[in-house]
């Protein structure tokens, strides 16, 4: 099992998930090839669930219980895996911003998720 953060990160990189992971595996890209948003390696990945609730927009869920919505994020996550030429580690920013819950419930809606 692997958990994979999802479209909702996306314009909300706010690193609050890196600092949680044991093992490192919050990959971000390099370029412009891929979605600004943090990618979890399934290689990597330890299944601790230490993640999901440190992330304020609730992107994150483990890969059996992904929203339909977003379920190509899964092979979209495996990206930093396969494509790790165009990944870097991702590394904790303290300056994080809170959202408000009215925040994070636009956010979902604006996915099409809510
Ligand atoms: S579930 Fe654990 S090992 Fe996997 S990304 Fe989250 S914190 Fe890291
Ligand atoms: S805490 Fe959530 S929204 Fe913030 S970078 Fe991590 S996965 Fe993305």
């Amino acid at each position: 099992m692997t958990w994979v953060v999802t479209q909702l990160c996306k314009d909300n990189v706010d690193t609050a998930c890196v600092a949680e992971c044991p093992v490192d595996c919050f990959y971000k890209p390099t370029g412009d090839d891929y979605s600004k948003m943090l990618y979890i390696s399934p290689d990597e990945c330890i299944d601790c669930g230490a993640c999901e609730p440190a992330c304020p927009w609730e992107a994150i869920f483990q890969d059996d219980s992904v929203p339909e919505v977003f379920s190509d994020d899964i092979e979209l996550n495996a990206k930093c895996d396969e494509d790790r030429d165009n990944f870097e580690t991702a590394e904790n920013d303290p300056d994080t911003h809170k959202p408000s819950p009215e925040e994070v419930t636009a956010n979902k809606e604006k996915h099409g998720y809510s």
